[in-house]
């Protein structure tokens, strides 16, 4: 099945598996008032992909069928620039309040099956093969792929890597005639409820002996013993005046269960190789996902820019204050964008003439956006003040008592009309203020790992230090007189 239609995503989630939301197992995703909005959601991001062909699809290259451009595996610096064009379009839709469209998984599994030499090391040629196959059937069926990577935290003061007695993270327990069982658990699986395959691939490296805990795998949402506990929604109402983005943008995250799972064979793609396991990460999938994920953060900033401006503007709010920060937001989206388009101009054949961006300057932004996101959040906040509260519901205003008083008290400056002023603070709200808001916030300072890991490693893999060094060296070498 070739690029499906939101349609053909809601009839595919309607299957045996087991969500689980504030004590209740939800038999009907796409009509269940915390998912309904989202699901609607996701299903226009499928939609937009035959709405806007020109961008997003391209032919699958063995059978000329039109798959999503984010499944394309680069092979050439010109197919970095298309599937640019494919990424942006499918920010803009959810103006990248949604982290997880599934674009991110298939540029993440088109980066592997690209690579999949670095999978086949150390021994690993099984898994890399079925990782290629698998790639294979993601593009051809249009599959929205959920993943969760990390250890539930128990104890932190045992640090961060699996205690060889541990009996919480995701482990192997057996090997059966088709495949493995697997138990234990991990955190966390965004868009899980919306998914139709669920991928486990490694995250932080595992000590030695910990191989059963090396376990790469994707299987399917309703894998008997597959359990997920949603987090509690911060899905608005339906209604698109009242919640402009939490009406169809909270993607939900899930923590999962494996109790007593079992993967087929041919969809393990790590099983017990701690080499590859602890190597696979730290290659080419950085400088590959970035694009994906730094294309929507950028667009996701230049949305704030835009809206705080539209915002002050609709309250004639001009004054000193306002512009510095509406600048420093500009700023924020600006280099997001020149970081992009650097990264995007200088890639790199990664072997098998597979090419990705230059990784450098997508460390760079990976270390700020951290920090850029809530500051955007605040900025928002800062300007809004209590306009972003003084905004009535669409029911208030289709009231034929207090829509006069609202058309005259809460009109704004110049030719701002009430409807609009309180539909910018709405929008405003809901992207700073709202329960959707303090959770992608959330979101932008934790889904690549935390803000502080990420500047450590920005350091780390700076690959232009001679430069640097020389500036400083110059001075050190000087005669005193
Ligand atoms: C909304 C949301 C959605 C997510 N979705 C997914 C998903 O879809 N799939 C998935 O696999 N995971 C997902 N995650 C999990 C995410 O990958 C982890 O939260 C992330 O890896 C950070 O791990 P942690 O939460 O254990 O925090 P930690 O990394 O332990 O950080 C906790 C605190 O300790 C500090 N800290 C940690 N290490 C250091 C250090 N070395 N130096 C200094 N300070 C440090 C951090 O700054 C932070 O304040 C999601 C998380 C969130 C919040």
């Amino acid at each position: 099945m070739p690029a499906r239609t939101g349609k053909q995503l809601l009839d595919g989630l309607k299957d045996d598996r087991e969500v689980w939301i504030d004590g209740e197992r939800v038999t009907d995703i796409a009509g269940h008032p915390a998912f309904a909005g989202a699901a609607r959601g996701l299903a226009e991001v499928f939609d937009l992909q035959h709405e806007a062909a020109e961008d997003c699809l391209i032919a699958d290259p063995e059978t000329g069928e039109p798959i999503n451009v984010s499944h394309m595996i680069p092979r050439a610096p010109a197919d970095i620039a298309r599937r640019h064009r494919g990424l942006r379009r499918i920010a803009e839709h959810t103006v990248g309040v949604m982290g997880r469209t599934p674009d991110y998984m298939n540029v993440t599994y088109a980066g592997f099956a690209g690579c999949a030499h670095e999978w086949a090391a150390h021994g690993n040629e099984e898994g890399a093969e079925n990782l290629v196959a698998y790639q294979k059937f993601l593009r051809r069926n249009d599959i929205s792929l959920t993943h969760t990577l990390i250890h539930p935290t128990i104890d932190k003061s045992k640090g961060d890597l699996p205690r060889l007695d541990d009996d919480v993270v995701l482990q192997k327990v057996a090997d059966t005639e088709h495949g493995i069982v697997v138990r234990g658990a991990r955190i966390l699986a965004t868009l899980a409820p919306f998914a139709d395959e669920l991928a486990v691939y490694p995250g932080l490296p595992l000590p030695e002996g910990g191989e059963r805990f090396a376990l790469s795998f994707c299987i399917p949402m309703a894998t008997p013993g597959l359990r997920f506990i949603c987090r509690d929604s911060c899905a608005g109402s339906l209604n698109r005046f009242d919640h402009p983005l939490s009406s169809r943008f909270d993607e939900q995250d899930a923590f999962v269960i494996f109790d007593d799972v079992e993967v087929p064979r041919d969809r393990i793609h790590i099983d017990g190789n701690v080499k590859v396991y602890n190597e696979v990460m730290g290659k080419s999938w950085h400088p590959n996902v970035m694009q994906q994920t730094m294309v929507r953060a950028q667009t996701k900033l230049e949305f704030a820019w835009g809206l705080a401006t539209a915002m002050t503007e609709s309250i004639g709010d001009f004054g000193p204050a306002a512009q510095q920060m509406l600048g420093e937001l500009w700023s924020y989206s600006a280099l997001a964008e020149a970081a992009v388009t650097a990264a995007e101009a200088n890639p790199s054949d990664w072997g098998n003439g597979v090419w990705f961006p230059d990784g450098q300057p997508l460390w760079a932004l990976r270390a700020c956006m951290p920090t850029w996101m809530p500051r955007a959040n605040e900025i928002i906040k800062l300007l809004g003040s209590h306009n972003l509260l003084a905004t009535p519901t669409w029911r208030m205003m289709n009231d034929g008592r207090l829509r006069p008083l609202i058309d005259r008290y809460l009109r704004g400056a110049k030719d701002t009309n009430a409807e609009r002023r309180i539909r910018l603070f709405r929008l405003a709200w809901d992207y700073a203020g709202t329960a959707l808001a303090g959770r992608v916030e959330l979101y932008e300072r934790f889904y690549l790992t935390s803000g502080a890991r990420n500047q450590q490693r920005a350091h780390q893999k700076a690959n232009n230090r001679d430069r640097a060094l020389a500036l400083v060296e110059r001075f050190l070498a000087e005669a005193p007189e």
